[in-house]
């Protein structure tokens, strides 16, 4: 048997167990297995040194654990060593490989390049990262917001964009907060936008994927914009990761169909 895994704090309600296993069952690799692996941070650099002796050929990673996952890396690829957190850990010739698949899987999910847009990150955490990284690395004109303004600061000198306190509305909004997750009515409250601002001719993306999809998304929906749910974003990194992994193709169809499904209630 092969071992794929998940590892967070806590990851009960991750959907990448479903979503991988699905995958691996549609590709035919019936001896591949994707545990989730509930690891506390004092637990999580040995435990992962262990894993392939365990069998484990790789896993990806979340919250609390991304950055750790870079430190304790042998090797990183540019978008981890960048964003400064690896989702993704590759066992390879008993070396830890670290990557960031968040980074692509957003740029995968978008209909169209961001190529010379303008583009509103709102967040710098984790997510707001990897999408300001990415969105700058395709040419977009990004722009960055957060609660606590001197991360936004921090993290456009980081990447090469710029950070601001009132921002003016973007081609392409990107929600890479936690808000709408758990109280989807906050978020128009909490965010720096007006619902009026999304009209036709916008892209609006939302990292947040929940059940009934986020206020967010409706509000951008019913005003003409194209959405893109991060439950695409979920499938895109996960195929990405997948594909680092087996070395073949990822079924996105088989993996959004898991995810998705998980996502109904
Ligand atoms: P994180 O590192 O903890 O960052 C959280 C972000 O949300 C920070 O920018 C934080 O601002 C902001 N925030 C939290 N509460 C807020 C509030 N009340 N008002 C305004 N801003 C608030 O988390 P993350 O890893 O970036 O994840 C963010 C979200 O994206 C989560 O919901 C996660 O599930 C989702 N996500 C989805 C995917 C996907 O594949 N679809 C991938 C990664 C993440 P401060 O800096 O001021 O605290």
């Amino acid at each position: 048997m092969i071992y794929l895994g998940v590892c967070g704090w806590p990851v009960a309600h991750s959907r990448s167990p479903q979503m991988h296993n699905a995958a691996l069952a549609a590709v035919g690799l019936h001896d591949w297995r994707y545990l989730r692996l509930p690891l506390p941070p004092e637990l999580f650099a040995e435990t992962v040194r262990a894993l392939p002796a365990a069998g484990f050929r790789g896993a990806n990673v979340t919250i609390p654990h991304k950055r750790a996952a870079l430190t304790l890396a042998d090797r990183a690829s540019d978008a981890a060593r960048a964003i400064g957190a690896a989702n993704t850990l590759t066992f390879e010739n008993g070396d830890i490989v670290a990557d960031n698949t968040d980074a692509p899987g957003l740029l995968a999910a978008l209909p169209e390049s961001p190529a010379g847009r303008s583009a509103l990150v709102l967040g710098a955490g984790g997510a707001g990262r990897a999408a300001a990284w990415a969105l700058v690395g395709a040419g977009a004109d990004v722009t960055i917001w957060n609660r606590t303004a001197e991360r936004a600061r921090a993290l456009a000198a980081a990447v090469g964009a710029r950070a601001t306190d009132a921002p003016e509305p973007a081609e392409i909004l990107v929600n890479c907060t936690s808000i709408g997750l758990d109280d989807p009515e906050a978020t128009f409250k909490a965010l720096p936008i007006e619902a009026d601002e999304l009209g036709a001719g916008s892209l609006v993306v939302d990292m947040v994927y929940r059940a009934g999809g986020t206020q967010l998304l409706e509000a951008a929906r019913t005003r003409g914009a194209r959405v893109v749910d991060g439950l695409e974003i979920l499938v895109a990194q996960g195929a990405a990761s997948f594909e680092r992994w087996t070395g073949m193709e990822a079924p996105r169809e088989a993996m959004r169909a898991a995810a998705t499904t998980i996502a109904e209630p």
